[in-house]
């Protein structure tokens, strides 16, 4: 006999549901606090015990005490770091993606679903300007994509250069690049060739100028570029960087977590023209691309080449590898075994609203992001640091001092505003907007601004 766990409820069911329809509906998503309750954690021990507690109990304890220590990513006022609007569609389908307990490990099990993730690979590769012979798999988030690709980059790198063998190996990047990369870098044991930029861009010549004042340029193996950093949207000079280690032998990677959005943008898409001499790229469909959590696209030009480094040999394993021609097992693609269908949020998504919606909602971002400069430009008090990049914003308020920018960030969000965290810039303290949602409205811009006179 099944015991309750098992065992179909329809009172935490309709609970559970009624939860989720309420939390699709609520407009705006209001930005709670975080956590700053002081009464955070209180009663949280009781519900864990030998025999279980009352779901409803359990639910309510979640709904007043947890989620209102959750900054809301995806409210409309959420303004730092990478915000978050998944589609209605995409968050519905999560749903069914867990309600279903899909995974996406192996085409021996999961060929529906998998076929389905990669139509939307494809067309991420597509937009990209890669040819149909590029193929991938969705991960966690950019952090695990940059980790896989830079894995396979580094193995193509052994295998291209015997005679670097017992010498380190050596990527480019921009020291602009985001912190992950680094992070990766330290986790495959490979060196950075930091390369200075002269307006946080990465540019050919300053690579060039790079390797030609490097003591052992032969052991820099591939470039890792940037498609819009975190911090101010800027792009790298992927054309010509593209172009440059083509011509090298070079692996050509960007990391695109966040600007990859702009793939779909009706106005700067040609900023990203240079993807298509990538090696390997990553998109976060969690950020820009409207997707719930956790949704990070990795992409080869040549998916073999990463198919040598992961692909998983154990005896209980070799079933799933066939010789089959349409076989395609995500797990061959990154450094994972067991995954979520996590691809299937955004799939649904885009099958049901078209192309053409997310074409619209990226080019919202972006123009917002130029509202909001025109409105700070129009303010004696602001100035903008640098002309947005696709929906970043760079601001300061003029004479403010760290403490300012801090003690007007924590106080807006306890009046509920807006959430914009301050960051830094050239050593400087200053305000940043990053727009995506499609509901942030000039009327929350202006009334954000109007708390900084
Ligand atoms: C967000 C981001 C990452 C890391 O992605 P996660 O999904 O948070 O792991 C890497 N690179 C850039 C440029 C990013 O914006």
């Amino acid at each position: 006999m099944p015991g309750p766990m098992f065992t179909y409820d329809q009172e935490m069911t309709d609970l559970i549901f009624d939860f989720c329809r309420w939390r699709l509906t609520i407009n705006p998503v209001p930005l709670d606090f975080g956590g700053v309750a002081e009464d955070l954690g209180v009663g949280l021990e009781g519900l864990l015990n030998d025999d279980g507690s009352s779901p409803a109990v359990v639910l309510d304890y979640y709904d007043k005490k947890l989620a209102t220590a959750i900054v809301s990513v995806d409210s409309p006022r959420f303004l730092s770091f990478i915000p978050a609007a998944p589609t209605k569609a995409s968050l519905l389908f999560d749903m069914v993606v867990s309600a279903s307990s899909l995974q996406g490990t192996s085409w021996l099990e999961a060929a529906g679903a998998i076929i389905a993730e990669n139509q939307v690979l494809s067309l991420l590769a597509k937009q990209a300007g890669l040819d149909s012979h590029a193929g991938g798999c969705f991960v966690s988030g950019g952090s695990l994509g940059n980790l896989s690709a830079l894995t396979t980059a580094r193995d193509h790198g052994r295998r291209q250069h015997p005679e670097l063998q017992g010498r380190r190996l050596r990527f480019a990047v921009s020291e602009e690049a985001h912190s992950s990369v680094a992070k990766a870098l330290h986790v495959i044991d490979v060196d950075a060739l930091v390369v200075p930029t002269i307006d946080h861009r990465l540019t050919l010549a300053e690579l060039e100028a790079a390797l030609a004042a490097d003591p052992e340029p032969e052991t820099v193996v591939g470039v890792v570029a940037t498609g819009g950093t975190t911090n101010a949207g800027i792009i790298d000079d992927l054309e010509d960087l593209g172009i440059y280690c083509r011509a090298k032998g070079l692996w050509f990677h960007v990391d695109c977590a966040y600007g990859g959005g702009a793939m779909f943008s009706s106005t700067h898409s040609h900023l990203l023209s240079g993807l298509r001499y990538v090696d390997s790229f990553i998109v976060d469909p969690h950020k820009w691309l409207y997707a719930p959590f956790d949704c990070a696209a990795l992409l080869y030009r040549d998916p073999r080449i990463a198919k040598a480094t992961f692909t998983q040999n154990a005896a209980y394993l070799d079933i799933i590898h066939s010789d089959s021609k349409e076989e395609w097992n995500p797990t061959d693609y990154a450094m994972h075994l067991t995954r979520r269908a996590r691809g299937l949020a955004i799939w649904f998504s885009l099958c049901v609203y078209g192309i053409k919606a997310y074409i619209d909602a990226v080019d919202d971002s972006i123009n917002i992001a130029n509202r909001a400069a025109a409105m700070i430009e129009d303010c004696e008090h602001l100035e903008l640091v640098r002309d947005p990049s696709l929906s970043i914003v760079l601001f300061r308020r003029k004479g403010w001092s760290d403490q300012q920018y801090s003690a007007w960030s924590t106080q807006l969000l306890q009046d509920q505003i807006g959430f914009v965290t301050p960051t830094k810039w050239e050593g400087e303290t200053i305000a940043r907007f990053a727009f995506l949602h499609p509901e942030t409205t000039e009327a929350m811009v202006a009334e954000i601004l109007a708390t900084m006179a």
